[in-house]
């Protein structure tokens, strides 16, 4: 007979909390599950898990649903599919709307005695822990209402003393199987007889089911097979182990993914700079270098030495097995790196796109259509940027020359306090008072060899100050590429002086 393999399709799932944005680590952990899925042929999934009302909003659930487009991730299941998708079979997809499901749960492990009601009060439980700690001893749950007769259990019913439910667990270790990590193993006192549902306070009718719960009842309910997440979430997982074996489901497979650090080995937090994915996409980063960078962030190819990966190539080689324990540090210079080698391979029209809110306002004065003159501009200030917000910067010399500026800059002293700058300057000076029309690159060539020739001043002395002059700074890009964009800057108006005028300013004359 043919042995027929049904083997389980595989299912993963990204459950943020919409409390506030995305960043770096919760992006890693969704671009590896969609790795995952993707790699092997399996569903990938969203759920939105909003049970904490008070800190959850709506708006960050929209924001995180834009960044995981943004990154280029789509997922089979959920909220926020593209193109309006339904949110497919499993749902709802928000575990606020589950609420009903998560209650049928209790009630069935009431009901069968693997869950039990605790009447214990805040206070009581504060003496306990208290209690144990002057005798040194673990800070677990006593059990107190773990046996409770029926009759005092109907007797707190009747008298609406809140309560909380509480997992029986059971006196046997509590052990997973860790893709990243191997066989993980718990004592069962570590987890005693955890919290399901929050005792129901000031009057509420149900009390509010904790995460613990929730994750397992959804995860289960959705037929999660790998349970792919930050390594906060390992001591957690004993917890939920319980839940499954209560309600005799299959534990799913783990992977728990190492912590991101800061170049300083410390949790990686704003302090380090930016973390969510909002900012590096204001910032100017390209979502292929970051979802490149993300995916190097625990993870390596084979050959132990490919970097640079699009997300369609990594969907084809990655694997679990290649992810490290160890934890990540998060290397700006590198993600640099790799946004670099991105903006050279990006379409120069996407880049325009990309980098036109960083100079609507400029753009928005031009006389005269500027896109062309644009491209030409990102053309020249793209390759000295690692992110396009520091474009506006490396075109000010076009857009904000300032005389002033450029005759006082320390750095530009050394370079125009020498004596042969003010006859270089006046020779300059005077061609383009002299001149109509526009200069072009031949006829500054023409030009700095006649000034050469007629002052002996070459190489340094020669070009320097003319370049202090023209732009304020002392380096910059060739002038071959700089003088057009400064004289057809100068005619769609945006402000742009033209060669002529930057002398005048500059000299006086
Ligand atoms: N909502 C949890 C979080 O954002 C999900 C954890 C999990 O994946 O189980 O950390």
């Amino acid at each position: 007979m043919n042995a027929v393999t049904t083997e389980k399709k595989i299912r993963v799932r990204f459950a943020p909390s919409p409390t506030g944005m995305v960043h770096v680590g919760n992006a890693r952990t969704a671009l590896y599950n969609w790795l995952f899925a993707r790699r092997t042929g399996g569903e990938f999934l969203l759920r939105i898990e909003d049970t904490d009302l008070e800190r959850s909003e709506v708006r960050y659930e929209m924001q995180l649903i834009e960044d995981l487009h943004w990154l280029g991730l789509d997922w089979d299941e959920g909220p926020g599919r593209l193109g309006n998708a339904p949110e497919g079979p499993y749902g709802p997809y928000r575990q606020s709307e589950r609420l009903e499901i998560y209650a049928k749960h209790t009630e069935q492990l009431l009901n069968e005695g693997k869950a039990y009601r605790c009447f214990c009060t805040p206070e009581e439980l504060e003496a306990e822990r208290k209690q144990a700690t002057a005798e040194h001893k673990p800070q677990v749950y006593s059990g107190k209402c773990r046996s409770l007769s029926q009759e005092t259990i109907d007797q707190n019913l009747v008298a609406h003393k809140p309560y909380a439910v509480r997992l029986r667990i059971e006196n046997h270790p509590l052990k997973f199987h860790d893709l990243v990590r191997g066989e993980v193993e718990f004592a069962p006192e570590t987890v005693s007889d955890p919290i399901l549902v929050r005792s129901a306070i000031g009057g509420a009718s149900q009390g509010v089911p904790v995460y613990n719960y929730v994750v397992t009842v959804d995860d289960a309910l959705m037929g999660i097979t790998h349970v792919i997440r930050g390594d906060d979430h390992i001591s957690n997982t004993p917890k939920q182990v319980a839940i499954y074996e209560a309600f005799g489901w299959t534990v799913p497979e783990f992977a728990h993914l190492s912590t991101i650090l800061g170049a300083d080995r410390e949790r990686l937090s704003k302090r380090h700079g930016a973390t969510s994915i909002a900012s590096f996409r204001e910032m100017g980063y390209l979502p292929e270098a970051l979802v490149n960078y993300l995916a190097l962030l625990g993870w390596g190819a084979e050959d132990g030495k490919t970097e640079t990966f699009t997300l369609d190539e990594l969907a084809q080689i990655f694997s679990l097995e290649r992810v490290t324990p160890s934890p990540a540090v998060f290397d700006f210079d590198k993600l640099n790196w790799l946004n670099r080698h991105y903006i050279k391979l990006a379409d120069p029209q996407r880049l325009a796109a990309l980098a036109l809110p960083y100079f609507s306002e400029k753009l928005a004065q031009a006389t005269a259509p500027p896109e062309a003159w644009f491209l030409r501009l990102l053309a020249m200030i793209l390759p000295s940027v690692d992110h396009l917000d520091q474009l506006p910067a490396k075109a000010a010399p076009i857009f904000d020359y300032d005389a002033e500026a450029g005759r006082t800059n320390p750095e530009n002293a050394p370079l125009l306090n020498t004596d042969s700058v003010g006859i270089v300057l006046g020779e300059f000076a005077h061609r383009t008072r002299a001149h109509m029309g526009p200069i072009t690159p031949e006829l500054f060539k023409e030009w700095m060899n006649e000034i050469k020739a007629a002052t002996g001043v070459k190489g340094k002395d020669l070009f320097h100050p003319v370049r202090i002059a023209l732009t304020g700074a002392h380096s910059g890009p060739e002038f071959d590429k700089l003088l057009p964009l400064i004289e057809e800057g100068s005619s769609l108006g945006m402000g742009i002086q033209s060669v002529q005028e930057r002398m005048q300013q500059f000299t006086g004359a």
